[in-house]
């Protein structure tokens, strides 16, 4: 349905996005998770022609983008990122100006019009202007405007931004079950938002993809790695002493100093050790104080910032 290949942007000198490829099956909803300043939004810009890559190519549904941009344009729905600015008109003129600017025929509109209102929810306020209203409402008004047309591919840069948990609730459901009828691009930089919603993942970082996997796999990737954390009061500063004496330990990280003057720290140790034991009884002996000590699960989150380091790493060598 979609396919980037070696595709590359620059912004003069500075490249937003570095050679990334990667393919998008029909009906997948996939998720493109990153921080901020990773190359999302040039990447979705891209893919929906707005910015031409520097290099490579993307193909949507056999077309070039490039070469045949009307038949690739007219399968894709676009919400940028933000809110529209069409402020001053109701949110239907909005969404007529819409199919419109989609060429619409003439003799649909009106269905469609009425249709993606009520996907959007959108019908109590429809002769409403936008500049009056919520933020939740806008989003979906945006959201309103990128799937008039009936588009096969939906482009949803940062859908949840700027919403309340209960708009935000119900932004994830509505993309969800768009995902029954459309192929689905969604941008975000919150894992677990991407890991609720999405099958697939496309992790980027510094215009770089990462990885590309299913949240599930991508949890079990780093899963092997045995973590421990804790919170000890450390007056003669010699935890990095003794823990360095533990066998198999891979790494000690200060997490944080608080402020009745004990420290959170995570312990790294190989794979099928229990590092807990010998933590306990060194660190007695040290006059070091356990204040808590788990064994932490690995979640997303530290899959996510495990792979951006490792490939961090691998950068500078
Ligand atoms: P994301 O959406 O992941 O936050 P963007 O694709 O917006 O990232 O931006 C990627 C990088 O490119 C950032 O470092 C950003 O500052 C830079 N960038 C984006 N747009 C422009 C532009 N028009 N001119 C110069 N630099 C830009
Ligand atoms: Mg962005």
């Amino acid at each position: 349905m979609i396919e980037v290949k070696n595709v590359t942007k620059k912004y003069g000198s500075f490249t937003a996005v570095d050679n990334i490829s990667f393919n998008i099956e029909e009906g997948e909803i996939v998720g493109l998770l990153g921080p901020n300043g990773a190359g999302k939004s040039t990447t979705m810009n891209m893919i929906t022609g707005f910015l031409e890559p520097d290099e490579g190519e993307i193909i949507i549904d056999g077309n070039s983008i490039l070469k045949k941009p009307k038949k690739a344009k007219k399968q894709i729905g676009y919400m940028p990122e933000g809110v529209p600015l069409y402020n001053d008109l109701t949110v239907k003129e909005f969404i007529n100006y819409m199919a419109d600017l989609k060429m619409v025929q003439r003799n649909e509109k009106k269905e469609n019009v009425q249709k993606v209102m009520e996907q959007t929810n959108l019908i109590e306020v429809q002769n409403k202007l936008i500049r009056n209203l919520s933020r939740g409402y806008k989003q979906r008004v945006s959201m309103a405007g990128a799937l008039v047309g009936n588009p096969k591919i939906l482009i949803l840069d940062e859908p949840t931004v700027g919403l309340d948990p209960k708009q935000i609730t119900e932004i994830r459901s509505l993309i969800k079950s768009l995902g029954k009828e459309h192929t689905v691009i969604l941008s975000s930089h919150i894992l677990s938002e991407i890991s609720q919603i999405c099958k697939k993942v496309i992790i980027i970082n510094k215009g770089k993809i990462i990885a590309i996997d299913t949240p599930e796999n991508l949890e079990e990737k780093v899963k092997d790695e045995n973590a421990v954390t804790l919170t000890v009061e450390d007056k003669d500063n010699k935890i990095e002493e003794v823990t360095k004496q533990i066998k198999g330990i891979k790494e000690l990280k200060l997490i944080k100093d608080n402020e009745d003057g004990t420290k959170d720290y995570v312990i790294i140790s190989e794979e099928k050790i229990d590092i807990r034991k010998e933590i306990f009884e060194k660190y007695a002996k040290a006059h070091i104080t356990i204040f808590e000590l788990k064994k932490r699960e690995t979640t997303l989150e530290d899959a996510f910032m495990k792979l951006i380091e490792n490939k961090d790493e691998e950068g500078n060598k």
